[in-house]
């Protein structure tokens, strides 16, 4: 069976929306998309039955598929209308690209490990996801060459926002970022800037994440002491 004929398994599925509702999501597209995306595609035979818990599972190179509550809180922070242009730092397995790309104009997704861009991508590909553009390298530096963008999603935590992702953002654009020390007290940040350029940050709640490891971020654990 090709991939985009995968259905997501209804009593899963079900159960998962009921979840992400219970944990406060409203948003109605977020929640149509994340009930046709079969999550399960996205991680390894021996793992599907975990897929529509409320999980991180691992997808290789030490990564994670970040839990369905958080993809759908971040997703629904960034409040994508269809027509936006939208960075994704961390393709990872390429779920949270998935859903993007369901809900916004094109999705340029950057990961560091190119084996996991390479899945990532073919599998996209497969389910019939057109419009995203996949990078391997640093996306702490973001993609000068097709901002700004009007959203920016980060699925790792960095140390601080970094400044080139700012710089990066549309006027009136949106960022959500994991910020904070690695692994504890990370906090999600949803970052604006208006009309002006101004920029304000709001803490939308705890979470955790692996690192976001590059040069506006944390170093690789081989180059620390
Ligand atoms: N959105 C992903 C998904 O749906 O699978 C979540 C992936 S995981 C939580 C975070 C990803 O960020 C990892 O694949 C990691 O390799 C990647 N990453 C960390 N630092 C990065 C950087 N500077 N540039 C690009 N990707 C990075």
């Amino acid at each position: 069976m090709k991939l985009r004929d995968v259905k997501p398994n209804p009593l899963r599925v079900q159960r998962m929306l009921a979840m992400l509702k219970q944990a406060g999501v409203a948003d109605e597209a977020v929640l149509r998309v994340m009930g046709l995306i079969p999550r399960e595609v996205f991680v390894a035979p021996s793992m599907a039955v975990q897929a529509y818990d409320d999980l991180c599972l691992p997808i290789g190179e030490q990564q994670t598929i970040s839990m369905p509550s958080v993809v759908a809180t971040m997703t629904a922070a960034l409040s994508l209308k269809g027509h936006e242009k939208v960075l994704e730092i961390g393709t990872g397995c390429g779920y949270q690209t998935a859903v993007l790309s369901k809900l916004c104009r094109r999705v340029y997704t950057i990961e560091r490990h190119a084996p996991l861009s390479r899945v990532a991508v073919s599998r996209l590909h497969d389910l019939g996801v057109t419009n995203f553009t996949p990078m391997v390298g640093d996306g702490t530096l973001g993609w000068p060459e097709q901002a700004p963008f009007d959203a920016i999603l980060v699925t790792a935590a960095g140390p601080h926002v970094p400044a080139a992702l700012v710089d990066q953002m549309k006027p009136g654009g949106v960022m959500v970022i994991p910020v904070g020390p690695q692994e504890t007290q990370q906090k999600l940040v949803k970052v604006t800037k208006d009309a002006h350029g101004a920029v304000q940050e709001q803490i939308l709640g705890p979470v955790v994440f692996v690192p976001l490891i590059g040069a506006q971020g944390a170093m690789p654990t081989r180059a620390r002491g």
